[in-house]
């Protein structure tokens, strides 16, 4: 994979992040026309805060931008003509690694549009906070976000490598879903909640 593509990749795929809330920072346009110290618009960098107060800078990327729904309020449902694109597994940990090497980040937000089905994609972000954590003994900040309609068992093994996991509510109601996002079902946000709620008890 060129250097270039995948700078392109992570042009697009932090730019659609950016919807996601999780993000305490705001960016800014301001370049480094004169080639001095430092720029402005580092792609996918912003900030969270952990449990214990701290605010973390995050590489904050979506593994891609293609989906399978179409839900009214967001940029990314398929029927929006916007350029795609989709990183590999791997591409998300080199970049987390050599982020993280350069003292850009202390960790990794990564979300996703939903391909091909709901676990795909899920098995997907898994893969990547596995991979940090086993394979390159990564031990800094990880939160994923979960996959509407993801199986139990996916979320489980999130729970193992991710510090964080987040399910966005994005319509409370039955009615509203219908409505905006007639593809998701309620159930699909309250059982991971529940999901993850038991599994910290346990
Ligand atoms: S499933 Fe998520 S990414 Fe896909 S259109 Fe709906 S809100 Fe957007």
């Amino acid at each position: 994979m060129s250097f270039e593509r995948t700078q392109e990749k992570l042009k697009i795929l932090a730019d659609a992040a950016k919807y996601d809330v999780s993000c305490s920072s705001s960016g800014s346009n301001r370049s480094n026309a004169t080639k001095g110290l430092g720029d402005a618009t580092g792609m996918g960098i912003c900030h969270s805060y952990t449990e214990d107060g701290r605010c973390v800078s995050l590489l904050k990327i979506l593994l891609t931008n293609y989906c399978i729904f179409d839900c009214a309020y967001c940029v990314t449902r398929k029927s929006n003509d916007i350029k795609r694109a989709a990183f590999q597994v791997q591409e998300v940990v080199d970049l987390t690694i050599n982020f993280y090497r350069r003292n850009y980040i202390e960790g990794l937000f990564l979300s996703s549009g939903i391909f091909k089905s709901a676990d795909y994609t899920m098995e997907r972000l898994v893969a990547v906070a596995k991979k940090l954590r086993l394979e390159e003994n990564f031990n800094g900040y990880i939160h994923l976000k979960s996959i509407p309609g993801a199986s139990d068992e996916l979320m489980k093994e999130a729970g193992l490598y991710a510090d964080r996991l987040s399910v966005n509510i994005e319509i409370p109601t039955k009615e509203g879903l219908k409505l905006l996002a007639p593809e998701k079902k309620r159930e699909d946000f309250i059982k991971p909640m529940i999901k993850v709620k038991n599994e910290i008890i346990l």
